[in-house]
């Protein structure tokens, strides 16, 4: 009886660290992680084991997060090739090859039809869609076999939202782009999957410029959209993005997934 009563809850606890470290001897690395849901991610990453790294574009920002998080942080700025091929290099030298790759730096500009500016265009496709690709491009010589890539993309990519044309247009490239990519990724066993999230509460909102009284009007009008009838947090989106980054996801790839608090059901009523 004593046997049982002692064995019982060490088991139960090795069963409950195995569980919380779904990641354990992977290295993962996060674009845009000094923020929002990469910065939930890269800590959901750490908590369940993997050795991170974080980048984005400025210093200051990325070494306080990482200092934070107790994860490595490197500057790289996806709108520049040579930027991300210096990143993978000192990811190379430093810790050879990896395993989850989370393309997530994004950004949402919006701007109406007929008042899409070329700076526009090029600033959100340049990093949402070519940063995002290129990410993986050059990532790609230094994924291991059996890798996990995510691209954080948006239930924007299925929408009419109006002003998010460019934005939901970048997004719906890079779906596309993860679709063909999981094809030929197949044979060395790397997994691409996409992640859809409708609102969730981070930075990038405030960063559009607009005004608090147009932002608070704009999230009322959108969560009332909502089932759940409330924005996303970062951590449940982290939630999934940890999912799929490890072995437990081993059969998945090509796939979207929408995390959107029932949006994407597009209620009639309710
Ligand atoms: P955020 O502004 O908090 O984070 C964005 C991150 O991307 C920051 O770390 C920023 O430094 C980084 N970044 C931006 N441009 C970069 C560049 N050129 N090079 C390197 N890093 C760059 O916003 P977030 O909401 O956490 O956004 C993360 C991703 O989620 C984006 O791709 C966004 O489109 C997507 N998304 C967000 C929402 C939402 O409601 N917040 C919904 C759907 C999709």
């Amino acid at each position: 009886m004593f046997v049982i009563g002692t064995i019982v809850p060490i088991l139960l606890l090795i069963i409950k660290i195995r569980n919380m470290s779904k990641l354990n001897g992977k290295v993962a690395v996060v674009t845009g992680g000094n923020s929002g849901i990469g910065y939930a991610s890269a800590k959901e990453f750490k908590n369940q084991g993997a050795n991170v790294i974080i980048t984005g574009r400025d210093s200051g920002r990325v070494q306080s997060a990482a200092k934070k998080l107790g994860v490595r942080g490197i500057v790289a700025d996806v709108q520049s090739l040579e930027a991300i091929e210096n990143l993978v290099v000192k990811i190379k030298n430093e810790l050879g090859k990896i395993d989850i790759l989370f393309v997530n730096a994004g950004i949402f500009k919006p701007a109406p039809v007929g008042q899409i500016s070329e700076e526009v265009f090029d600033h959100q496709m340049g990093i949402n869609f070519k940063g995002a690709v290129f990410t993986t491009e050059i990532f790609l010589p230094i994924l291991n076999e059996g890798a996990s890539i995510i691209n954080l993309s948006s239930i924007n990519a299925y929408t009419g939202m109006p002003n998010t044309a460019v934005y939901s247009a970048s997004k719906a490239a890079l779906n596309s782009y993860t679709r063909t990519a999981a094809i030929e990724l197949a044979p060395r066993k790397i997994r691409i999957n996409s992640v859809n999230p409708g609102p969730v509460s981070t930075p990038i909102f405030e960063k559009t410029g607009m005004e608090e009284e147009q932002l608070n009007g704009f999230a009322e009008a959108i969560q009332d959209r909502i089932p759940l009838k409330r924005f996303g947090q970062p951590d449940e989106i982290a939630k999934l993005v940890s999912f799929l980054a490890s072995d437990d996801a081993s059969f998945i790839t090509g796939g979207e997934y929408n995390i959107d608090g029932g949006i994407n059901v597009n209620p009639l009523l309710g």
